[in-house]
């Protein structure tokens, strides 16, 4: 698989990565190479990184817990300590390996320690492979609200090696492919097509669809890399699913729902939204919901979850004076962002 550039940021894939990687530990001569993992990353992941490593470097292990509840900025707090306390200095290099949590606080970590030094993402799971990963958003969390600290700055290198899938826990992989299948509805018919039946897709298939994916997202964040635009219809499914992640994640009552799990029910809110708003066909949103209900099986919300959900809609990073911007569809793969939608519907 060929090389694919990203607002000057190159992403390879499998094999290549390393070569690239090696390449770049030659030319830039950094003083020290931290790695960030998590419990799950260190065991799994980071054995295959460093067998592919070749560096006279020193090497240092940042290890921090795994989670959404640790996406925050006591966590970067622990993280530049340790950063400062191990001597990292403007010339060292961040290597993020792990999933959307690591690549976004890492990024986060690496682009404000000493005004910024320069981090290399290795994505490990579905979703930050074909989304988190790629196109320099960095950030965490505020309280239980998502995203809402964080700056927009690129990764030297993103390394995207689909063998470290092998030991990603299912629903996993299913959070993932909630992002891909976002993909297909914003941009690209063709593309939807292919997750027509989602029980029989294997891991082989994947590494096409995987790299596709990622050619979707270099195709928004070009055009749009600070989101004033078509880098909003990324955000397909995301009003009321962080709404909804957040509201689950705050409540012990509820079980904790993955980053895609949640979007996939902010997607059929949104098609269904669509089909009030815009003319997007009734019979395509009862596909899409049908597909993602067969897929995902249900979630209940019940009565008393609306009103605090659509509180929680006020925080999202779309809105602009003091107006929720959804974005909706006309068609699959034709968006409509920064739509007005009245709290009743
Ligand atoms: P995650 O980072 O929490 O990883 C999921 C779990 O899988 C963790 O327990 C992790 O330890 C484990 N894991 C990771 N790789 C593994 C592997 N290869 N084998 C076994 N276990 C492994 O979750 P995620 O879904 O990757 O990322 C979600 C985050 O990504 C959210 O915080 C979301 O806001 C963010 N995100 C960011 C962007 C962006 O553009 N920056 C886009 C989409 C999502």
């Amino acid at each position: 698989m060929n090389s694919i550039e990203a607002n000057k940021c190159m992403i390879h894939f499998n094999a290549s990565c390393y070569t690239a990687l090696n390449q770049h530990l030659n030319s830039r001569n950094f003083s020290k190479i931290f790695i960030l993992v998590d419990e799950n990353t260190h065991e799994h992941c980071l054995p295959l990184f460093l067998e592919n490593l070749e560096t006279t470097s020193t090497i240092e292990i940042v290890e921090i817990e795994s989670g959404e509840i640790n996406k925050n900025i006591e966590t970067c707090s622990g993280v530049w300590n340790t950063l400062s306390e191990l001597d990292a200095d403007r010339k060292s290099l961040l290597i993020n390996i792990g999933g959307g949590v690591i690549t976004d606080l890492g990024g986060f970590v690496a682009c404000t320690f000493k005004r910024g030094i320069a981090y290399v993402n290795v994505p490990t799971t579905l979703l930050s492979m074909v989304d988190a990963s790629v196109g320099g958003k960095t950030g965490v969390d505020l309280g239980h609200l998502k995203n809402q600290i964080g700056v927009i700055s690129n990764p030297d290198l993103v390394l995207i090696d689909t063998q470290y899938l092998n030991t990603l826990p299912q629903n996993q992989m299913r959070s993932g492919l909630a992002e891909m299948l976002k993909h297909g509805l914003i941009s690209d018919l063709n593309y939807w097509n292919k997750f027509q039946d989602l029980a029989k897709l294997s891991l082989n298939d994947l590494d096409a669809l995987i790299y596709e994916s990622v050619l979707i997202k270099k195709h928004v964040v070009e055009i749009d890399p600070f989101e004033n635009g078509l880098r909003k219809s990324l955000n397909f499914g995301h009003t009321l699913g962080h709404a909804i992640e957040s509201y689950f994640l705050s409540n012990p009552n509820k079980t904790t729902l993955l980053h895609g799990e949640a979007i996939v029910i902010g997607m059929i809110l949104a098609s269904y939204i669509s089909t009030e708003l815009t003319g997007f066909p009734k019979q395509t949103t009862l596909d899409i919901k049908r597909l993602f209900v067969d897929y995902y099986g249900k979630v209940t919300i019940n009565q008393e979850d609306l009103q605090p959900i659509i509180e929680l809609l006020k925080f999202d990073k779309k809105n602009t004076h003091g107006n929720i911007n959804f974005v909706l569809l006309e068609s699959i793969g034709n968006p409509k962002i920064d739509c007005l939608v009245d709290d009743a519907i």
